[in-house]
């Protein structure tokens, strides 16, 4: 690699992330909640304003729930209970 420009790159304390990590996905958590495509407002959870799929690593979830978030999510979009992306955005 080339050398970097930054001339002091030392040990940096790391700084927190907005996002708190969670240390079990909330599906493995609570078994009760349970991944359907037919509701929106647990999936919402896991899309942003855009209408994206939040990814594993800051969603949190283990993968194969984030496998089933995304099934669902799809299958949401399909039947028009999930927008696809935000196209209609409000001004
Ligand atoms: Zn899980």
């Amino acid at each position: 690699m080339s050398d970097e420009r930054t001339p002091q790159r030392s040990t940096a304390p790391r700084k927190k992330r907005p996002f708190q990590r969670r240390k079990v996905c909330r599906f493995c958590a609570d078994k009760q909640v349970s991944i359907d495509y037919k509701d929106p407002r647990t999936l919402r959870y896991f899309i942003s304003e855009r209408g994206k799929i939040i990814p594993r690593r800051i969603s949190g979830n283990c993968s194969k729930h984030q496998r089933e978030i995304t099934e669902a999510i799809k299958r949401a979009r399909n039947i028009a209970l999930l927008p696809i992306a935000s196209a209609h955005v409000m001004p």
